[in-house]
């Protein structure tokens, strides 16, 4: 748009020349400068229409998109090529330069172009910065009226001036190059890197890449503060563009990357060391500290493998831990990408599931010792797909958490079991409760309360046979626990319990066990599994039913796979027991089933 800009604006001052003096200019030159100045000035539109349209890519629209510029800039071209013959745009007599009756309609093609491109770009506006929405804004307005001056003040010709002004604008905002670069450094950023991989995808060309790493950095870190490795990161990042330039690229913290196409690593290995070679002097508060740094190079090959470019930066993440300073390659390590793939289609069948209906929920039956009845369950997740096979939700879930499918999962549950708890009127089963499994990202959201209330009060389920379980995590920790303390209070007061789940397995336990007003504890099958094999952790075990009981919360344990397991929590005073030995989880008629009475066989005898 710039270039055609400019030679708009060159030939629109060979047309003053020809038009002031027509003596001087024989016929054909005013008209070829004419025709140059309206061709190229309509062309704008067009290119306008068509880059709005690559920036905002809605795929559905890109051919129409095409075929209504390839139209406009056809009928246009023509219309002005046929002027001399048809008169119909502008032409010359004794009097000098003339518009034609259809003049008008060149500035009716050049409306239609630039109001189409800011419809499509208002559509997607949520995909632009503020910055940007004003830059387009700017460029109809500018145009609009730079035209409109134009038509009243003829002898000021600005309008390409200003159009100019404006594009530089636009570029400014579009194509900045302070977009891609970290910091103050002239070095490529995250982003940058990710379009670099993704452009040489597209080429499908190799390259070969050298990831970098500071040896210690977590010591590093300790000792330098958060503003400390800001800064000594932006030294490195500043050392490695010097030597590598445009090839070079700070991807994350304590993680630079160097792409070349042809590259001995020998040589590059070399001028990498040499980037640390003298040491990092930085200034921490008021003390001036000396690092001599020592760096972890890893190359990585890629041939002939389609890898992308946000893929590419969890693989550097993963080879610089577990490959570093080796020489690997893209198409033969297969663990690199796998997990990535995998994750992929994983989610692609999840986002399946999602539309399709395609989960199950399953039930695994909890045996209450003080009535040796089966009066609660616990509602857990099943996907499976026809290629992938069965998909445990150990896999899944996290992957949906990850990337915010969560919430879709949870709704699905909780409807589904409280259908089935409607359905099938499992109290007159004698079943008390189900539980439901809740992820901290479910906990953290504000309307999950009022979700979860109106679900239930849809199906007609009284609160008192729904218990949530929560999960202890970090992620939890850093959200806070206003958020699930008040979940808990909120729900409290309808008559929904709560269980604290996998009690043991995280770090916080006890903590959530002061802070988290909850009815019931679950402790982690892996504390028992563990305590059935060394002493000490049983002990650590007993002692842990002993303090939740103190505190008057009720015990589930879930993993009992044997008599002795069970044997022992009934000795210790457990509540509930949940495992293999009485049930895995079950289908819905097969649950119904089983609660009907047929687990009279599986029932122990102690
Ligand atoms: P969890 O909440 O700790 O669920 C108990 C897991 O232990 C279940 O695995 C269950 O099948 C398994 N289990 C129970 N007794 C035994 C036993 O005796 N031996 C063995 N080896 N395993 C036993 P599952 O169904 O694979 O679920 C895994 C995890 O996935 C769950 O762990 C839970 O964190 C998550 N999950 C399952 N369903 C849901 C759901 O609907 N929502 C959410 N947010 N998470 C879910
Ligand atoms: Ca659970
Ligand atoms: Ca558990």
């Amino acid at each position: 748009m710039l270039i055609d800009n400019l030679l708009a604006s060159i030939v629109n001052i060979t047309t003053f020349y020809t038009i002031s003096f027509p003596e001087r200019y024989p016929l054909w030159a005013d008209y070829a400068s004419n025709m140059a100045y309206l061709f190229f000035y309509n062309f704008m539109g067009v290119l306008f229409l068509l880059y709005v349209d690559s920036k905002t890519k809605i795929g559905s629209i890109k051919k129409t998109m095409f075929l209504i510029g390839s139209t406009i800039f056809i009928y246009d071209t023509v219309m002005i090529l046929l002027s001399p013959f048809t008169k119909l745009i502008f032409y010359f007599d004794e009097t000098g330069y003339h518009h034609g009756p259809m003049m008008l309609s060149l500035y009716v093609t050049a409306f239609i172009c630039v109001a189409i491109a800011i419809t499509i770009f208002f559509a997607k506006r949520k995909m632009f910065n503020h910055y940007q929405v004003l830059s387009i804004v700017f460029f109809a307005f500018g145009v609009f009226l730079a035209i409109m001056f134009q038509i009243g003040h003829r002898r000021h010709v600005i309008s390409n001036f200003v159009i100019t002004m404006i594009l530089f604008f636009i570029h400014t905002a579009f194509e900045n190059q302070a977009y891609y670069l970290y910091a103050d450094t002239l070095c490529y950023n995250r982003r940058a890197f990710i379009k670099t991989v993704d452009q040489f995808r597209f080429r499908k060309e190799d390259y070969l890449m050298a990831i970098i790493r500071i040896d210690d950095f977590e010591n590093i870190k300790h000792s330098l503060g958060r503003m400390g490795v800001d800064d000594l990161s932006e030294r490195i990042a500043e050392r490695i563009c010097r030597e590598f330039g445009k090839s070079a690229y700070y991807v994350d913290l304590n993680c630079f990357a160097v792409i070349k196409v042809t590259a001995n690593t020998h040589q590059l290995r070399k001028q990498i060391k040499e980037c640390f070679e003298s040491t990092f002097n930085l200034e921490v508060g008021d003390d001036e500290i000396v690092l001599d740094l020592e760096p972890v190079i890893t190359f990585i090959n890629v041939h002939g493998e389609n890898v992308e470019g946000y893929e590419m930066t969890t693989i550097i993440q993963n080879a610089a831990t577990h490959y570093s300073e080796s020489d690997i390659s893209i198409q033969e390590s297969d663990e690199l990408i796998k997990p990535i793939r995998r994750e992929k289609e994983v989610l692609r069948l999840i986002d399946n599931a999602i539309k399709n209906d395609g989960f199950m929920v399953f039930y695994q039956p909890i045996l209450d010792i003080h009535t040796r009845t089966f009066t609660c369950s616990e509602a857990l997740i099943r996907l499976k797909d026809d290629r992938l096979g069965f998909v445990g939700p150990e896999e899944f879930i996290p992957i949906a958490e990850k990337n915010g499918r969560i919430h879709d999962i949870g709704d699905y549950v909780f409807r589904t079991v409280c259908r089935f708890i409607k359905e099938q009127d499992v109290l007159s089963k004698g079943v008390k409760y189900i539980e439901i499994n809740l992820s901290p990202e479910q906990c953290n959201r504000v309307e999950l309360a009022n979700q979860l209330v109106s679900v239930a009060t849809e199906f007609g389920v009284d609160f008192r046979q729904i218990n949530l379980e929560i999960t202890e995590t970090a992620e939890m920790k850093s959200y806070g626990m206003d958020s699930v303390n008040e979940l808990i209070h909120n729900l409290h007061s309808k008559g929904v319990t709560f269980s604290l789940d996998d009690f043991g397995s995280g770090f916080a336990a006890i903590d959530y066990l002061i802070k988290l007003p909850v009815d019931i504890v679950k402790i982690d099958k892996g504390i028992l599994w563990q305590a059935m094999n060394d002493e000490a952790s049983m002990k650590i075990l007993k002692n842990t039913i002993r303090m939740i009981k103190e505190v008057g919360k009720k015990i589930v344990v879930e993993g009992i796979e044997t008599q002795e397991m069970a044997k022992i929590l009934i000795e210790n005073g457990c509540d509930y027991l949940q495992g293999y030995l009485f049930s895995k989880p079950l289908p819905p008629e097969q649950y119904i089933e089983f609660i009907s009475g047929k687990w009279e066989e599986v029932m122990i005898s102690y």
